[in-house]
């Protein structure tokens, strides 16, 4: 996930049946038609954890502004994307001061963007699609 098939259906599935459903973990990229998916029905999720994957802002932005309940978000070693295509692809280095302040609510914000780190690197060599 979000990158199999049909992934609203999935996530409409578990929703209708795991009534407590309130941590959710995936690989792959992150885009916005999936952020607005968890925000349609998964608006009650607690932890999100989208590590070792690409995510693009708009959706980070999404889950940040519309999963009122999230308390702890990890994209530790995402590759951060500012515009989904077909813009150019540019990675964000660092998360910036907008993203930050959204996230300030969070009791866990969960970030690593480092140059010198082995996971990043291999995120970033992968395309931000988990390879090994
Ligand atoms: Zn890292």
């Amino acid at each position: 996930m979000p990158s199999i098939s049909n992934t609203p259906y999935l996530i409409e599935e578990i929703a209708k049946n795991c009534k407590k459903f309130a941590e959710l973990k995936i690989t792959g990229p992150c885009h916005i038609k999936f952020a607005l998916t968890l925000a349609a029905f998964l608006p009650n999720l607690k932890v999100l954890s989208i590590r070792c994957s690409m995510i693009y802002k708009d959706a980070l932005i999404t889950i940040l502004d519309e999963l009122k309940k999230l308390e702890v978000l990890n994209i530790s070693h995402c590759v951060l994307i500012e515009h989904p295509p077909p813009s150019p692809r540019r990675v964000l280095k660092e998360i910036d001061e907008s993203i930050l302040h959204k996230a300030r609510r969070l009791h866990k914000f969960i970030t690593c963007t480092s140059d010198s780190c082995l996971m990043c690197t291999r995120t970033r060599n992968d395309g931000g699609m988990t390879r090994w």
